[in-house]
């Protein structure tokens, strides 16, 4: 009989469970000669892969081995089954623990209430098995954020001294704790890309994050960091000002430059807070914010307001200062917001209702899960027409979907038929209509079913409303958790969805002209997003420059021209 924790390692299932299991077997795909069994719940509600390579099929060593890792589960009779066959119904007689990755390979914390956050531990139920590992580097310098959250953190004795600074707009020396407020601005997809940049620089530069709570902010994420919140507090002296903050204030980094504000860096004499302009919008002067001696300048106030609708974390590995660092907390360079999702934003409890009920409802017994998230940035909501040809010429060039077979009613493949689910995004249903039409009334070429979904279509962009927003967040949340994912360019929703699920999407090209591109889309070779408005200055040589010739890990998106984002190799 194995032991427990072997078999939590393998299992994944949180205490909580108590399931009747159906179990499958599969030949392995990678492996010829070996089977994988799988797991079902039988309400339908999750599937979970047990026991990969299993050898010897004709002999009862199969069994062993999976049983070795099943201790509550009965061993059948006898082991002769065929792929595809369901071969036993049955009930864990005991509850099994919670996953012993339940903390991601150490990028969780220990000791954070679970009940008040339950996706932080049940996505690993939901997800594939992460091959991305977050480095040892990452998580010690995780670890030592939380402490100085902590210290630092609202209404400790470090903030309120801090605070009263900013009170006298007087920088006065430090408390040791310096702060970076991040401001809830534009859609979601941007708001996620924006926070996480900010959080990676609050870690570079030894700041502690505090977030502005905008209209929903805790009602979509939860806390990140134990003991302490990440919420600004509502009687933070600044509040009022927050939405008057734009590029024409004097209180910018970039409007300071220009007055020369900093030209005598006499530490008394610099601001308590400095706000950085860095939305879309932002001049030559707020982008110098990303050249090393800005950064030093910076260094010394104690509180930064951050606006931005941007993920610029590309440009901060082109500041020499950071660079080290940053190669150390990410070895692989296409996986920084992959870690930095999964580590700081996750779900509340209510948008992960919204997730898993959909998931359980739609998604979960099908064989393969495909997600194709359709944003348009056209004048209307569309749908239309030569987007569905887009969308249409992708999903059958890149073989993600079946064609059909407009001459036949009917087609049986040998065996059980496989299921593609396609969960489909959209603010309008018309893309989803067509597809699922067109694979009602026609069988596909190959037998496959194709199953098709759309959890909302709410027509346009409704920022301001809090069931809005939580099904925006639930549905790149829900296209993360697809085996393979097509995204619209420029879109920081697919952006989202494909850096959580660590996937590299095909991107479908933006349309011109009212026609479909030829080709339709491209296979992206990194899953992090775009920054859609870099600066392109060499700070030494103070020229403009093509940022992103510079090194090899910072290059143009394959979506925007002139955008920049990380990749490997
Ligand atoms: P971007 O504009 O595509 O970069 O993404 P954002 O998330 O920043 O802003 C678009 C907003 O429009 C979203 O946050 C949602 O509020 C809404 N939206 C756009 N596409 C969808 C969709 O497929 N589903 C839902 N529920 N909302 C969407």
């Amino acid at each position: 009989m194995a032991n427990n924790s072997a078999a939590q390692m393998v299992f994944g299932i949180t205490a909580e469970h108590n399931p009747s299991l159906e179990r499958h077997v599969f030949p392995n795909p990678v492996d010829a000669s070996g089977y994988m069994v799988m797991l079902w719940y039988k309400n339908g509600s999750l599937t979970r892969e047990v026991s990969s390579v299993l050898k010897d099929s004709s002999s009862d060593g199969i069994w062993t081995l999976a049983y070795a890792r099943l201790p509550d589960v009965k061993p059948p009779q006898k082991a002769n089954f065929a792929a595809g066959d369901i071969i036993e119904q049955t009930t864990f007689r005991q509850p099994v623990e919670v996953p012993q990755d339940k903390l991601l390979g150490g990028l969780l914390p220990a000791g954070l209430d679970e009940k008040s956050c339950l996706s932080r531990y049940q996505s690993v139920l939901y997800r594939k098995k992460n091959i991305h590992q977050p480095s040892s580097h990452l998580i010690s310098r995780l670890r030592n954020y939380e402490s100085q959250h902590k210290r630092c953190g609202p209404y400790t004795e470090s903030y309120n001294r801090t605070l009263k600074y900013l009170n006298s707009n007087q920088y006065n020396s430090s408390t040791g704790c310096n702060y970076v407020v991040w401001l809830s601005f534009s859609g979601l997809g941007n708001r996620i890309l924006s926070l996480a940049s900010a959080f990676l620089y609050a870690l570079l530069t030894n700041r502690v994050l505090l977030v502005d709570r905008g209209l929903d902010i805790p009602d979509l994420f939860c806390e990140p960091f134990p003991d302490v919140s990440w919420l600004l507090p509502s009687d933070f002296p600044l509040t009022d000002k927050f939405s008057s903050f734009n590029q024409k204030s004097p209180e910018s980094y970039g409007n300071m430059l220009k007055n020369n504000v900093f030209a005598n860096s006499v530490s008394s004499s610099l601001p308590a807070y400095v706000y950085l302009h860095l939305v879309h919008d932002y001049d030559e002067h707020d982008k110098l914010f990303f050249c090393d001696q800005d950064q030093t300048v910076l260094q010394q106030v104690p509180w930064l307001i951050l606006k931005t609708d941007n993920y610029f974390i590309p440009s901060l590995f082109l500041i020499p200062s950071f660079e080290q660092e940053l190669h150390n907390l990410f070895p692989e360079k296409g996986t920084v917001l992959h870690h930095l999702c999964r580590y700081l934003l996750n779900p509340t409890n209510s948008v992960w209702g919204l997730i898993t009920r959909y998931y359980n409802a739609y998604l979960a017994t099908a064989d393969e899960k495909i997600g194709i998230q359709i944003r348009v940035f056209e004048a209307g909501p569309g749908p239309y027409q030569y987007v569905s040809d887009q969308i249409l010429a992708c999903v059958i060039k890149e073989n993600l979907l079946p064609q059909i077979n407009k001459n036949l009613p009917i087609i049986n493949p040998p065996g059980k038929p496989k299921i593609k689910a396609v969960l489909i995004t959209s603010l309008s249903s018309g893309y989803f209509e067509a597809l699922r039409n067109m694979y009602w009334e026609h069988p596909t070429i190959t037998g496959e079913i194709i199953e098709l979904c759309q959890p909302s279509h709410e027509v346009y962009q409704q920022t301001e409303k809090q069931m809005h927003n939580r099904k925006a967040w639930a549905e790149m949340y829900q296209l993360s958790l697809m085996d393979k994912l097509v995204t619209s360019s420029w879109s920081t929703f697919g952006y989202v969805a494909q850096s959580l699920g660590g996937l590299r999407p095909w991107i479908l090209y933006k349309v011109e002209n009212q026609t479909a591109p030829d080709p339709p889309c491209q296979r992206a070779m990194s899953m992090e997003p775009c920054f859609h408005a870099p600066p392109f200055y060499d700070c030494k040589r103070k020229i403009g420059t093509d940022t992103g010739k510079i090194v090899p890990n910072v290059q143009h998106c394959e979506d925007m021209s002139w955008g920049l984002k990380l990749f490997d190799g």
